[in-house]
């Protein structure tokens, strides 16, 4: 079975194509600047060790998914003979609500809920929906399409976890709440984790660690979620590339009056230039804050230091609501990748039983870097959201 992934953003488009037999990915690509000039799809066949690169004006989504499905069909660089050996769509949909607790395939009527879920995400829910509309245009109405959410393996958290403390008429009408995300990350490796360490996961309290661009920690408790530090949206939580993360919300209102800022000012400046960015005027990319502090850098040592400590402070705090923890898993650009930030996350936990093998700390790839004498186990797992999505959609239309 082949199945085809895709995860739309408001002018992107990224996808896999997927053998469910081996859970090889067969072609991937992305599509940028969809409906900006300067439109260009690049496409990847591992097999054959080719990358192609397509300038081509992309008006909306439908024109992008047609150049994708044109690449997949292509007698040079593509990778099957016809549309027709595609089993079904997978597709990330951001934000689920709390109408969807799982993946789902999808009808008129699924399209209408995530729909109505776009005001929680209102960047990314249209985008989405604008790839599930653009596949049936492409491809027909009869191929089976699944929706998979960011938000839907937190929809287990309890009420204490989910609740703000804002007045309850905001949650009874206007479901302002905690949802988390990165759910299809957090759910992939903490099953991977359960692999890894040969038990259910359902006999496991774990803690993952999704440390990329955006970052979140979830606290998963027989395999299901029962807290996660993002919070109605991806803003909340530690400090992150961009992002500042949780911070005093008093201090909105007051930079608000001083700087005469609307709501979408203030938003901008939380969103896209806060975070380590902001904190240390050098980058959102922790290889060049690896790079500057190394280099002295004070601001970019503090973004760093700052990230590792507010990370911490989720970890510890889960480790209690858990009643202990089985495994830490790192995860994501940073987690798979930065050794540094790793050691640095759960350096003073030994305490708790949490330490860690510093020199297996050095390596990549799914590695257990747990100290002998460690109670917790640590753990690197590769999340790979592709393929939970291609999974889920294959199970939902068998
Ligand atoms: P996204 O949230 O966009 O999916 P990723 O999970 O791909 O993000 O993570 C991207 C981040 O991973 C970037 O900020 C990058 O700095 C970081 N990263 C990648 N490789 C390394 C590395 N070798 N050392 C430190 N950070 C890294």
């Amino acid at each position: 079975m082949k199945i085809f992934v895709i995860n739309a953003g408001s002018s992107s488009l990224k996808y896999q194509l997927i053998d469910m037999e081996t859970e090889k990915v067969m072609a991937k690509g992305l599509c940028e600047r969809i409906g900006i000039e300067g439109s260009k799809l690049t496409h990847k066949n591992p097999a054959k060790d080719l990358e192609v690169k397509i300038e081509k004006p992309m008006e909306n989504h439908t024109d992008a998914i047609k150049m994708v499905l044109d690449a997949l069909t292509d007698g040079k660089h593509g990778v099957i003979s016809s549309l027709s050996e595609i089993s079904a769509v997978g597709h990330r949909v951001v934000h689920g609500g709390e109408t969807f607790s799982k993946s789902t395939l999808i009808t008129e009527e699924v399209k209408k809920a995530i729909e109505d879920c776009s005001e929680f995400a209102p960047l990314h829910n249209p985008a989405n929906l604008i790839g599930i509309n653009a596949i049936e245009q492409a491809m027909g109405k009869d191929i089976p399409q699944v929706a998979v959410f960011d938000t839907a393996f937190h929809q287990t958290m309890p009420k204490e976890a989910f609740m703000y403390g804002l007045p309850y008429e905001y949650y009874e009408k206007d479901k302002i709440r905690r949802y988390g995300f990165h759910g299809t990350s957090h759910r992939f490796v903490s099953a991977e984790a359960a692999k890894v360490l040969g038990k259910k996961v359902t006999e496991l309290n774990i803690i993952t660690v999704h440390l990329g661009n955006g970052s979140s920690v979830a606290a998963v408790k027989g395999g299901k979620c029962i807290d996660t530090s993002m919070g109605f949206t991806p803003l909340a939580g530690m400090l992150m590339g961009t992002r500042c993360g949780c911070i005093d919300p008093a201090i909105i209102p007051v930079l608000m009056n001083k700087y005469n800022l609307s709501a979408d000012d203030i938003n901008n400046i939380m969103n896209k230039k806060s975070g380590v960015a902001g904190i240390s005027g050098v980058s959102s990319d922790f290889r060049d804050l690896d790079k500057a502090a190394a280099e002295g850098n004070e601001r970019a040592r503090l973004a760093l230091d700052m990230f590792m400590y507010q990370t911490k402070a989720y970890v510890a705090s889960y480790a209690a609501a858990l009643g202990g923890v089985d495994a830490i898993v790192f995860t994501a650009g940073v987690g798979e990748n930065s050794p540094e930030v790793r050691e640095g996350v759960v350096k003073g936990m030994e305490f708790m039983g949490i330490k860690m093998d510093t020199e297996k700390n050095k390596v990549r790839g799914t590695v257990d870097v747990t100290a002998a004498d460690s109670k917790t186990k640590i753990l690197v797992i590769p999340t790979n959201e592709e393929l939970m999505i291609a999974k889920d959609t294959a199970e939902l239309v068998k």
